[in-house]
């Protein structure tokens, strides 16, 4: 399990390969990003409220998900969000060897870049936000990025929407920032349209996580 200490450490020494936040360069940027999709009922509304929004989100997506749902994968993409890979099952570095983890992402990338028609950038998030060393470094030498969060939206922790919001209300945003939600629970869905509202009336421009990465880069 990679630490919050060494993933700011590795943000700090090669922010174009290992992205947490954007530093002080993102202006008044945040990333939107929705995990472990995509998903049946809830993708479809999620991409409705960015659409009436006209807001732009980065979806890390599983691969054995993406198979069984390639017209919703389409469907992002072709709303002009950022689809990014988030392995083919949704398994902790733990679980497998470093060989059967890494061959899970290649298929995935494999899956997503069939589904959209073109090469998809090589950016991933890993499951749990956990890694190994050796994986880590197998991934970067393989052209991957990888994009962990600074801001937890605490959607796997809280029990209703109005909590989602008000544990958003007391978390001060900075520039920068990587917001994570997931796709899999309905109260995300639900919190989304006012926990986006309050952002856009802070005047918060929303960025693609490879275009948060290019402005810092930049
Ligand atoms: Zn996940």
């Amino acid at each position: 399990m990679i630490g919050k200490f060494i993933k700011a450490g590795l943000n700090r020494c090669c922010p174009s390969k290992v992205l947490v936040r954007g530093g002080r360069h993102a202006g008044n940027t945040i990333a939107l990003t929705f995990d472990d999709g995509p998903h049946p009922e809830h993708t479809l509304e999620i991409l409705e409220i960015l659409e009436q929004r006209s807001l732009k989100a980065t979806f890390f997506l599983q691969g054995m998900e993406a198979e069984r749902h390639p017209d919703l994968v389409r469907r992002i993409d072709q709303q002009g969000h950022q689809i990014a890979n988030h392995g083919y099952i949704h398994c902790h570095t733990g679980e497998v060897n470093s060989k059967e983890y890494v061959a899970g992402i290649l298929r995935a990338q494999q899956v997503l870049e069939g589904i959209a028609g073109r090469p998809v950038p090589r950016v991933f998030r890993p499951p749990y936000g956990a890694t190994s060393l050796v994986t880590l470094w197998k991934l970067l030498k393989l052209g991957f990025q990888y994009v962990f969060w600074s801001v937890d939206s605490c959607d796997s922790f809280v029990q209703h929407p109005d909590e989602l919001v008000d544990s958003f209300e007391k978390q001060p945003l900075r520039p920068g920032d990587i917001l994570l939600f997931h796709e899999d629970y309905r109260l995300t869905v639900d919190a989304l349209p006012r926990i986006l509202d309050r952002l856009m009336a802070e005047k918060y421009n929303f960025v693609s996580v490879s275009e948060l990465n290019a402005a810092i880069a930049g």
